[in-house]
């Protein structure tokens, strides 16, 4: 048992904490577990926060490059923003777990649904164009396209169908609300003439992908939560048995050694050793998910650059894409090493 006051790691017969004398009944665990539950979910909507950030002045920032030579069409306009901030929104789950082929597949699929809600959104908008909220309703509906998308990630991966349409369900749920009051807030600031500056329009921007991206991450964590990732608790024995084919694998598996598929078995948190700086292990998370995010940022980046330049002059896209390629490399290589000290320090507090 953990002491939800103080972190202490108790011996289950324990009825109190030995620590700071916490009664520790079956109710002050249900309490630790629920803080625990709703820290799960705030991690994904922070990821979605950051996601939706980078991903948002991402696109304007290319939409800009673009129309340097030629005005792109508003419908490119749109496509890019949408492509681009649903795959920086597709890979949160990916990310959070570190797993890089579940980065991968939300990726491409918050990028095919990015794809779609911004084709469909100037058609939706002329459908209602006599409406006031024209606007709104256009962007609660391609958001919800790209939640739909984002969400069906992890249900995929389970290869569950009801699992992938609960997660497509949240995902439409939580792409709307995000997109309704992102797109809302987005126009209502952009249409005030006293913003000028250029900090605002990019406070601005990042308000809006921010808005977005914390309510379809807060509803599909929920989800993902309390019913997607929901795992029988393990019985008696130390070994997670695989459902499919009966491989035992160790306490700290998510997937099976042989087989790949997920373990559907959850050890309880007492049997597996956790750090009692827990808030440093926080912290420690949230730099390598912003080192992962910026390798994402780093790929799309050169990507586009390197295109965009090519038909300009071939030595000079090679030139540019590769001391960008380093200069990224080596932001993401710094974020994770300050993670990977928090966690040296975790442990060498932890032997003391
Ligand atoms: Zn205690
Ligand atoms: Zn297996």
């Amino acid at each position: 048992m953990i002491c939800p006051s103080c972190s202490n790691v108790a011996d289950s017969a324990e009825k109190y904490c030995s620590r700071c004398g916490l009664a520790l009944t079956t109710r002050s665990q249900k309490l630790l577990s629920a803080a625990g539950t709703f820290s799960w979910i705030m991690r994904r909507a922070l990821g979605g926060m950051f996601a939706g950030i980078i991903g948002w002045m991402l696109s304007i920032a290319l939409n800009r490059v673009m129309s340097m030579d030629t005005a792109p069409s508003l419908t490119v306009e749109l496509l890019v923003r949408f492509a681009i901030v649903g795959t920086f929104l597709g890979n949160v789950g990916g990310i959070i777990e570190r797993s890089s082929y579940k980065a991968l597949l939300g990726g491409v699929l918050g990028c095919i649904g990015g794809i779609i809600g911004g084709l469909i959104n100037r058609p939706v908008y002329d459908l209602f164009a006599n409406s006031t909220s024209a606007y709104s309703i256009s962007h609660l509906i391609s958001w919800g396209v790209v939640g739909l998308f984002v969400g069906m990630t992890s249900g995929l991966i389970e290869r569950n169908r009801k699992k992938i349409i609960a997660g497509l369900v949240a995902g439409i749920v939580g792409g709307s609300i995000g997109g309704i009051l992102g797109s809302t807030l987005y126009a209502g600031l952009l249409m005030d003439p006293s913003r000028s500056s250029w900090l605002t329009f990019r406070f601005i921007e990042a308000s809006a992908g921010a808005v977005v991206g914390i309510n379809l991450w807060l509803v599909l964590g929920l989800v993902e939560k309390l019913y997607i990732f929901r795992r029988k608790q393990i019985s008696a024995g130390s070994e997670k048995v695989c459902d499919f084919c009966h491989t035992q694998n160790s306490l700290r598996a998510w997937y099976c050694k042989n087989c790949g598929r997920t373990l559907q078995f959850a050890a309880s948190v007492e049997k597996l050793k956790i750090t009692p700086y827990r808030a440093l292990e926080r912290i420690s998370n949230a730099f390598k998910f912003l080192s992962w995010l910026s390798a994402v940022a780093g790929i799309v980046i050169v990507v586009i650059i390197f295109i965009s330049l090519l038909f300009q002059n071939i030595l000079f896209a090679i030139f540019v894409s590769v001391a960008l390629a380093i200069a990224i490399y080596i932001i993401s290589v710094v974020l994770n090493g300050i993670s990977e000290m928090l966690v040296k320090f975790m442990k060498i507090k932890e032997s003391e």
